[in-house]
């Protein structure tokens, strides 16, 4: 019998734990680089809320969780994704 629990993971912002379906998952890949929702290797995950991606720190709080700095192309991307959420939720979807 294989029993369906959830996977909870911490946020980097709020630092409350969630079922990982409601977490964005940024990995360290050891081949690719930062990957968001794939790769393996390091990963830090930020709830999908307004509150933790509208954080003003959270770039920072990332780079602190993967131990390494961001990618200029990588915040761009990130920027582009943490938005796009935000409309989603703006628009009550
Ligand atoms: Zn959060």
């Amino acid at each position: 019998m294989i029993q369906q629990i959830p996977v909870m993971r911490r946020c980097i912002s709020c630092r409350k734990t969630y079922d990982r379906q409601h977490l964005l998952k940024i990995t360290k890949d050891h081949n690719k680089g930062i990957m968001i929702e794939k790769g393996m290797g390091r990963s830090a995950y930020i709830c999908k809320s307004n509150k933790c991606y509208s954080d003003s720190k959270i770039k920072k709080k990332l780079q602190k969780a993967l131990k390494t700095s961001l990618e200029p192309e990588f915040i761009e991307i990130f920027e582009k994704e943490i938005t796009s959420c935000n409309d989603y939720s703006n628009k009550g979807i």
